[in-house]
């Protein structure tokens, strides 16, 4: 098993390993385990096979990129020019990407190797990977449970060893909650740290491409790669890269006293585990004695949070069709799954003329609001902590016929979305039931570097 990308890298350039093991190896893993798990929908195993000995002459030349020696796979809503792309749909079942997203340009470009395309919730949308198309994911550490959603191919894969590490996408804490069910880092960035071109759009100011790793260094080695302006998506700030490996390293918390806010509601939430407040409880007693300043603030939007969300996401442009109405009809009808079609529904509705203001318009007032109380905690904060969600990972049909108990498993991860900030799922407990559990950490736009290290720090406690 590989623990680490750093961890490879060292033995390749020793020559104690060979590109090609390492693909083998994570094959290997595919064939036992993704028959049951769901994980990959196709793996690229030719291509990879090929791609190694390519990446194996490089590293023997010193020509190698950044990425040598890492093997990644893709949540399928990421373009992969000349692979197939489906969403997790059955209306995208035979489509081939025609480009890849810069995400993917940039990785190859680094010579990571890109070993399949992973399941998920179709078009992103849910919480436990029950919306696919493709069948449910089972969570490797427990295969009667969920994974989380929507990224849910991409943690299991992670956390069965069938890659090093997954790119996922979050919208509303489809990347962080997975992460806290299957026990890995599940990091999105500030909005417009990452481009979001050749990402399928489920709501283009909410979307981050992320990874979820098993550690931070290779979260920061990532990220460094993928971030950055883009020409294909304006919406990428021009805010420099660092280095964020050589950053978190440099950042030392035992020395500096850090002033760390936590969310009164979300701790006191009566959803929220017995086991996972008390450990979220003890992490604020350790922190405070290592001599860090914590402090309960109030965030009186905790309610409204999950509601806004859910009212600016379902936006959808609807097309005017004429003669195409009756195809139109029936391939909407038998191809888009009963989630995706939810949405559509509640999105035009709150679009309509008769309600844009009562809904999309005050929701993105009320967006406004939140944006800016959060910036004002962080005038004061340097981090704030939180939940990642409010349970382990839950038997699959749990959460039943009832869409909005499911929509309530993204009350803790949502701000972060709506605020356009970074946030980070730690793996930090287990529960007396067996299962991990995560708290997130949130910081200020662009503190990536500062997020992260604090990670380590609190993983480490
Ligand atoms: N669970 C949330 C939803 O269904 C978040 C999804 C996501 O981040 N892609 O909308």
């Amino acid at each position: 098993m590989y623990n680490s990308l750093k961890e490879i890298q060292n033995k390749l350039y020793n020559k104690n390993l060979q590109m090609e093991e390492i693909v083998k190896f994570y094959l290997g893993k595919i064939y036992k385990h993704n028959k049951e798990i769901n994980a990959f929908l196709e793996i690229f195993e030719e291509e990879a096979l090929e791609k190694s000995k390519i990446i194996q002459k490089k590293i023997l030349e010193k020509k190698a990129g950044k990425l040598a020696g890492l093997v990644v796979g893709i949540k399928d809503n990421i373009c992969y020019k000349d692979h197939k792309l489906s969403a997790s749909s059955k209306i995208l079942e035979n489509f081939t990407s025609l480009f890849s997203a810069t995400v993917v340009e940039r990785m190859l470009k680094e010579d990571a190797i890109i070993i399949g395309r992973l399941n998920c919730d179709e078009f992103a949308m849910g919480s436990s990977n029950e919306n696919s198309a493709f069948g449910n994911v089972k969570n490797p550490l427990d295969k009667t449970r969920v994974t989380g959603g929507s990224s849910g191919g991409s943690v299991a894969a992670v956390s069965a060893n069938m890659c090093m590490i997954a790119l996922g996408s979050d919208t509303g804490g489809s990347v962080r909650q997975p992460a806290s069910f299957c026990n890995l880092f599940g990091l999105k960035t500030t909005y417009g740290r990452v481009s979001r071109h050749g990402l399928i759009a489920y709501a283009s100011s909410f979307d981050q491409i992320s990874p979820m790793t098993k550690n931070i260094e290779d979260a920061a080695l990532v990220l460094e790669v993928i971030s950055g302006k883009d020409n294909f998506d304006a919406t990428v700030s021009s805010e420099i890269v660092p280095n964020y490996y050589k950053e978190i390293k440099n950042l030392d918390f035992s020395k500096k006293k850090l002033k760390i806010a936590y969310l009164k509601e979300t701790i006191e939430h009566n959803g929220l585990d017995k086991e996972i407040k008390n450990k979220i409880l003890n992490i604020i007693k350790d922190l405070k004695n290592l001599g860090h300043n914590l402090k309960d603030i109030e965030f009186p939007y905790l309610d409204y949070l999950v509601p806004t969300y859910y009212v600016l996401t379902a936006y959808r442009s609807i097309k005017k069709t004429k003669n195409l109405k009756d195809n139109i009809i029936k391939s909407r009808s038998e191809a888009f799954g009963k989630e995706v079609k939810r949405r559509i529904m509640t999105g035009t509705f709150v679009l309509s003329a008769g309600y844009y203001d009562a809904y999309y318009s005050k929701a993105q007032k009320v967006r406004r609001l939140i944006y800016n109380k959060t910036i004002d905690i962080f005038k004061d904060y340097d981090f704030i902590i939180l939940p990642t969600t409010a349970t382990t990972a839950f038997k699959f049909g749990e959460k039943g016929e009832n869409p909005i108990s499911m929509y309530l498993e993204d009350l803790f991860t949502v701000h972060a979305n709506l605020a356009g900030i970074p946030a980070i799922s730690v793996p930090v407990g287990k529960h007396s039931n067996g299962m991990p559990f995560g708290i997130q950490i949130y910081a200020p736009h662009f503190h990536e570097s500062k997020m992260m290290a604090f990670a380590n720090y609190l993983n480490n406690l």
